[in-house]
């Protein structure tokens, strides 16, 4: 990430930087962060000389796996120093052996990245390689990156070496993608799976690192750059090593601010208040909000993001509400947290996350983030208006049974196409505007119902999608789509097909339309935000 701030160095010139990443590369298994179950694993393996004639590194990129396998290469060949080690799990660090393979010199530990040499070509070089004996070094190792790059004629031809290695090779595969690895490969060897590593961790290795460096960081700023490493400790020490080389020694310590700048990031109580904002239906609101955090030079994308992790926490503390007590959440947010979950319901939050995943997309695709940003904002807040299932069958439970009046004295208030500034995502119990869900249909699809309807019974009250109408007449179609609601809910999601709704649209008869309108509503927000999210 930082490459161009250092050019390659050897270690002879000290004086030159060296980014972090490679500075504080782990050269023992010690150093290895966050991986105990396979340091351990390794570590027994050694001590007690069962060693496979293969191993194979899966994880994320930046995780270690080529780390590790260094690490293994000097374990296997280190020779003490005194010169008459055997394979520790503990290299010295001094020894022949040890050094060349640390400076990456050393000319039996072959490293090759199959992402750049797939053919078969290649591998033959390698098992030509495999039938001498090592030069100066106790195991060939051969340690191939991406191995899951090669092709399947490259694979074959590796396979016979696998079988059958001679007892002085060792292979060492890395890859990010193991389902792309032949199973016949894989039951050669043996598999470490390197974990993603925890945040605590990484910000408690940040820490000690930038202690190491002299530089004072603010925690709120290491929580920020072990956050933003996502489990990696290569990205998170890139990032450390911008914050501190950007950050001025005069000025003391490194702050969040600067980090939270530097990373694109929105400031995090602004998100919350952005997300209260669009779940309350506030447009005007949120559009200030995301303008002011805009200006203030965060990334659409971030901000969405940080949409996006914010609905996922609200929605872990609402199945599990201990979730929000964890000690690495910030009193403040724990408070803000609790509260917002309390006021929205799952559906809500299920909404949000499905419009806001798709909304990255489109940001990212948009020639201008910003607006696109806006818009799903925009999109998201008005989607807060339309009525939950549960909602809707509890309001037509507590409706006069068959008063077909009070809702015909309701219409012309549909909350979605007419309704300037939504309100009900939030609160979605606060004082029920009886209009929203009552018909609307009598103002646009005149035909009258001559039989009041019996009250909707409860057998289509589920979860899955109440009143779904096998067959769907061309006319009923398009009485669907001349109904006010669904032609709101149109504009509001361009490109949506009518096929999508039908089904809680236009059910057989018309008398049950108040239930159907519930129905449609809430298919139209929770599919059009699958589609588009
Ligand atoms: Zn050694």
């Amino acid at each position: 990430m930082n490459e161009t701030a250092s050019p390659e160095t050897g270690p002879e010139t000290g004086a030159v930087y060296q980014v972090f990443a490679r500075k504080y590369r782990p050269s023992t298994f010690a150093d290895l962060i966050g991986q105990d179950a396979m340091v351990r694993t390794l570590t027994n393996a050694i001590r007690s000389d069962r060693l496979a004639q293969g191993y194979i590194l899966t994880g994320v990129r930046g995780i270690g796996k080529t780390s590790t396998a260094r690490i293994i290469a000097r374990a296997l060949n280190c020779i003490g120093a005194d010169g008459n080690g055997g394979p520790t799990p503990e290299p010295c660090g001094v020894c022949e052996n040890c050094i060349a393979i640390a400076e990456d010199r050393h000319v039996d530990v072959l490293e090759m990245d199959a992402a750049s040499r797939t053919g078969v070509d290649d591998i033959r070089e390698v098992i030509e390689g495999v039938r001498y004996r090592p030069t100066t070094a106790r195991f060939k190792i051969y340690i191939i990156d991406e191995v899951h790059m090669l092709s399947r004629h490259a694979f074959n031809a590796l396979l016979k070496t696998l079988e059958e290695p001679p007892e002085h090779v060792k292979f060492v595969f890395a890859t990010t993608e193991i389902r792309k690895v032949p199973v016949t490969v894989l039951s050669r060897c043996q598999r470490f799976d390197l974990r993603r590593v925890e945040m605590e961790t990484l910000k408690a290795h940040f820490a000690s690192i930038a202690e190491l460096e002299g530089a004072r960081v603010a925690d709120g700023a290491l929580h920020l750059i072990a956050r933003a490493a996502d489990g990696s400790v290569r990205d998170g020490l890139s990032l450390l090593d911008q914050a501190v080389s950007h950050g001025d020694p005069e000025d003391g310590e490194i702050g969040e601010d600067q980090v939270r700048a530097m990373l694109g990031l929105a400031d995090r109580s602004q998100s919350f208040q952005l997300l209260e904002a669009v779940m309350a239906g506030d447009v005007a609101q949120a559009l200030d909000l995301l303008d002011q955090l805009y200006r203030d030079g965060a990334d659409p994308l971030a901000i969405l993001e940080d949409l996006l992790e914010i609905t996922h926490w609200l929605t872990r503390i609402k199945v599990v509400p201990a979730v929000v007590d964890a000690p690495e959440v910030p009193e403040i947010e724990r408070v803000r947290g609790r509260n917002l979950e309390s006021r929205l319901t799952m559906t809500a939050l299920a909404r949000s996350w499905q419009m806001l995943l798709k909304g990255l997309g489109e940001v990212r695709l948009a020639p201008s983030p910003i607006q696109a940003a806006e818009m799903i904002l925009v999109r998201l807040a008005h989607t807060t208006d339309l009525p939950t299932p549960e909602e809707a069958i509890r309001r037509i439970d507590s409706m006069p049974g068959g008063d077909q009046a009070a809702a015909g004295a309701a219409t012309q208030t549909a909350a979605v196409s007419s309704g300037p500034a939504p309100t009900s995502g939030l609160a979605p119990l606060s004082p029920p505007p009886e209009a929203r869900m009552t018909g609307t249909d009598d103002a646009v699809v005149p035909a009258p119902q001559p039989a009041p309807p019996p009250e909707p019974s409860p057998e289509p009250v589920n979860d899955i999608g109440p009143l779904t109408t096998p067959q769907v007449s061309g006319d009923k179609k398009k009485d669907a789509a001349k109904h006010p609601l669904v032609r709101a809910v149109m504009e509001m999601f361009p490109g949506a097909i009518i096929e999508e709704v039908r089904d809680g649209v236009a059910a057989p008869e018309e008398a049950e339309e108040d239930f159907q309108e519930g129905a449609m509503n809430e298919s139209d927000g929770s599919d059009s935000g699958r589609d588009r999210g």
